[in-house]
């Protein structure tokens, strides 16, 4: 498959690719993964990139758009991808579609992931990330707790709350989500590429997509 997920912080983008690579083999591609990972091994791109994630605050679109040229062209994409986390802005959005027009390749639809302001908030405030790189699973503290202990079920490595998952920079996502990433609906509705999913399980939601593409 070639997809978009769209939605706003907390609207389960993560959890819904990991479960749709499982079905089919597509990569799922994550700026937000990409940069933290870069954040750790403290490149050039982290060292960039640190201070707007810690605020909450989109990184620049050029940064973006110099990784998703090069991510798009590794020979796992082939098999197809699921975009989460990007593009978030109108003007990703428009570099993306020059460069797959550019690499011939042709989306399957976008995902509009509809959940609940008072579910995300909840969402968001409760979840707890697996601090191995190779792991990231994701809990949350009252539906899917990590161990007593607070590690990884998976791995046992601990199980942290991201930095921009305090109050302040929750809410600063939230509303850059609004202004920046939000008018995407309508550019992707206008390329007849969207569809809207109300999303309150991600099983279910997985189910709906994998439907939508004939499945
Ligand atoms: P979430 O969707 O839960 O906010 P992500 O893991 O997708 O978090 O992204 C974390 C942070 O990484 C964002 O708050 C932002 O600073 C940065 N980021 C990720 N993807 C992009 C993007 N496409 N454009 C700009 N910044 C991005
Ligand atoms: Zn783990």
């Amino acid at each position: 498959m070639r997809i978009i997920l769209l939605g706003a912080p907390g609207a389960g983008k993560g959890t819904v690719a990991k479960l749709l690579t499982e079905f089919d083999g597509s990569v799922q591609i994550s700026t937000g993964d990409i940069l933290r990972s870069a954040v750790k091994a403290g490149t050039a791109l982290g060292r960039k990139a640190k201070e707007y994630m810690d605020r909450g605050d989109l990184v620049p679109d050029a940064l973006i758009m110099d990784i998703m040229e090069a991510r798009l062209q590794e020979p796992d994409c082939r098999n197809g991808f699921i975009l989460d986390g990007f593009p978030r802005t109108i003007p990703q959005a428009e570099e993306l579609k020059k460069l797959l027009a550019r690499l011939s390749i042709r989306l399957d639809f976008v995902v509009n992931l509809d959940v609940p302001r008072e579910v995300i908030l909840d969402r968001l405030t409760t979840r707890r990330t697996c601090c191995n790189p190779a792991c990231q699973a994701i809990y949350n503290v009252k539906s899917n707790p990590p161990n007593a202990d607070g590690t990884c079920t998976l791995c046992s490595h601990e199980t942290i709350q991201r930095d921009d998952e305090t109050e302040e920079a929750i809410n600063n996502r939230l509303e850059t989500y609004n202004s920046k990433t939000a008018p995407l609906i309508g550019f992707y509705e206008k390329e007849g590429l969207l569809k809207t999913f109300l999303s309150l399980s991600s099983k279910d939601t997985v189910a709906d997509i994998k439907k939508a593409l004939g499945a």
